[in-house]
């Protein structure tokens, strides 16, 4: 594979932005290489600096659910861009947008636009704060909730990937309100809970997406509503990842068991930088101006970008087939690469819930941050490696996803699984 021109503009790159990027995954560093430059994406694929072409199962971390640049949401930002592209001011597409997330999530009955998942999250936890009058809340180990302060502490994705769980930065003082507890088990959950009188909440991902895929197991998921209401506290989820994804309810949907505060991100804006929180109306009413809990952005529910997301969340309203599609196509993945393996004789785990999934390279069970830390990642790094090389894209970590979406053709999923039986086979005879 030719990587000459990448190779050129990530030595430009270094010069002025902290290691060549601008977050830090996107470095290629856990896989041994130097980035690779993108000038185009369209449908399932996307081309390099150097010409080269591939299916893409990143889509931007999440948002490309559609594939990338879609015509639908391309047009919708043509049309929003002729009337101004910010004006600080409320729009009328911002109500569209909200009322559609209520219709859309039955937990979420108000809802706020900011920026990122990032704001999201940071926001809801301070909303959940400023309600119960708490200080303290509860995350768990493996999951990422963006970059505040006080969510990187054992965090997942990027950081875990680089190693630094728990940044440099954060304050002793910031560190000592977040509370630490084990996905999918209940009891350590408890534990923290049993003597302490000052946790406001409880922070999960539902499906967790940040330590590779970890479906939560739903009774771990019932406990942690009955505990939150037995307690006080208010029950988070971060579907940044798992809203709109895994179906157009989010994994509440899935599993039947609704947020107090639900955070969203990634597919909600379309391929463009939003976020959002919603939730219960009775919480989301402490929000300043009504309430005491101040909130704002100077660009927040900006109208471009409410476009592109009203045009993607309107696609998802009108076409529910979409989920069993994804589900037809992302089987055909996981069944080829489990057929894969068993002729290698290897029994790797495979994790998925609809159209997300990640292949561990370990043979132990992943259902929480231990077993997935299990994972052999030199040889996930030389899996990456082989994978690229065949014109398949991956995220260069193996604690993150691969997405697909309604874009990726039965020929490229086929095309998949033959590069992953090519890979897999000169991998393990090495
Ligand atoms: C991506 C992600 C975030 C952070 O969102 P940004 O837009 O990158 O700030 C938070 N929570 C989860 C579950 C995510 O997957």
């Amino acid at each position: 594979m030719k990587q000459d021109k990448s190779l050129e503009l990530f030595n430009e790159a270094v010069k002025y932005i902290p290691g060549g990027v601008n977050s830090p995954v996107r470095a290629f560093k856990s896989v041994n290489m130097s980035p690779l430059f993108i000038t185009k994406g369209k449908g399932s694929k996307m081309w390099d600096a150097d010409g080269n072409e591939f299916i893409d199962y990143i889509g931007s971390w999440g948002p490309h659910i559609f594939g990338h640049n879609p015509d639908f949401i391309k047009t919708a930002l043509l049309e929003a861009i002729e009337n101004g592209t910010s004006f600080g001011a409320p729009t009328e597409i911002e109500i569209k947008m909200a009322k559609l997330i209520t219709e859309l999530v039955d937990s979420v009955e108000m809802v706020r636009m900011v920026n990122s998942g990032t704001e999201a999250t940071m926001s809801a936890i301070r909303l959940a704060r400023g309600f119960t009058g708490k200080n303290k809340f509860i995350k768990f180990e493996g999951c990422y909730h963006g970059h505040a302060d006080y969510f990187l502490i054992k965090a997942g994705s990027g950081a875990l990937t680089l190693g630094v769980p728990t940044s440099p930065g954060v304050t002793e003082a910031n560190a000592k309100d977040t509370l630490v507890a084990q996905y999918n088990d209940l009891d350590s959950v408890v534990a923290l809970t049993e003597n302490d009188d000052d946790i406001a909440a409880i922070i999960v991902e539902p499906v967790a997406g940040n330590m590779g895929v970890v479906p939560a197991k739903k009774e771990f998921l019932q406990g942690l509503r009955s505990l939150c209401d037995e307690k006080g506290i208010v029950l988070i989820f971060d579907e940044v990842m798992s809203g709109f994804r895994v179906a157009s309810g989010g994994a509440q949907e899935v599993y039947g068991i609704n947020a107090d505060l639900t955070t969203f991100g990634k597919i909600i804006g379309g391929g463009l930088p939003v976020g959002a929180f919603g939730g219960k109306k009775e919480i989301m009413e402490h929000l300043s101006p009504n309430g005491p809990v101040y909130q704002a952005g100077t660009l927040s529910g900006n109208p471009l970008a409410m476009s592109a997301g009203y045009a993607a969340l309107s696609y998802i309203k009108n076409n529910a087939e979409i989920y069993n599609l994804l589900e037809k196509k992302a089987k055909i993945i996981e069944s080829g690469f489990k057929k894969n393996m068993e002729h290698f004789g290897r029994n790797f785990a495979m994790n998925r819930v609809g159209s997300m999934s990640a292949l561990f390279f370990t043979e132990k069970e992943v259902a929480d941050f231990s077993s997935a830390a299990s994972s052999d990642t030199k040889l996930y790094a030389d899996y990456f490696s082989n994978m690229l090389e065949r014109g398949i894209y991956l995220a260069p970590s193996q604690f993150e996803a691969m997405f697909i979406s309604t874009a990726h053709s039965d020929e490229d999923l086929e095309k998949t699984v033959e590069a992953n039986f090519d890979s897999l086979k000169k991998m393990l005879s090495e």
